[in-house]
Formats: structure tokens, C-alpha cells, sequence
């Protein structure tokens, strides 16, 4: 009986694991354009899951001015 909840949860947690991977794939780069500058920002898939954003902004630093902004996604 254990061994049953042992693989139950298992097979929960790698498919928790699995779609959180998914998800993160799924998230499309795009590219996002400095307040400042007007650089074009492509965020690397790092900055995708630790910056904060909003619907179509995203805290990032553009690497033109080294500046942090809100960058609007273009
Ligand atoms: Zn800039």
C-alpha cells in the first residue's frame, strides 16, 4: 500500500515538474523596446522567469543604456 502512495506521488510531482517546464518553453522571447533609448531588448529566458512584468511590460535591463526600465513588448 505504500508503494502505491509513493509512485502516486511521484508521478504527481514530475507532472507538476513537467508542465511548469512547459509552460516556461511556451513563453515566447519576444522583444521589448527600452523607455529610454528605443533599443530593441530580446530578454534571455532568465530574465523571462525573474523579471516582474505586467500585461505587456516587463522589468528589464536594456544593455544599450544599462538602464533598468519598463520595457513595452513590441
Ligand atoms: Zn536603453
Amino acid at each position: 500500500m505504500e508503494t502505491i502512495i509513493i509512485i502516486l506521488i511521484s508521478i504527481i510531482a514530475f507532472a507538476i515538474a513537467f508542465f511548469a517546464t512547459l509552460k516556461i518553453t511556451k513563453m515566447n522571447n519576444g522583444e521589448y523596446e527600452c523607455e529610454i533609448c528605443h533599443n530593441k531588448i530580446t530578454p534571455t529566458k532568465k530574465q523571462l522567469i525573474f523579471s516582474m512584468h505586467s500585461d505587456d511590460t516587463r522589468k528589464i535591463r536594456c544593455p544599450n543604456c544599462n538602464k533598468k526600465t519598463w520595457c513595452r513588448k513590441i
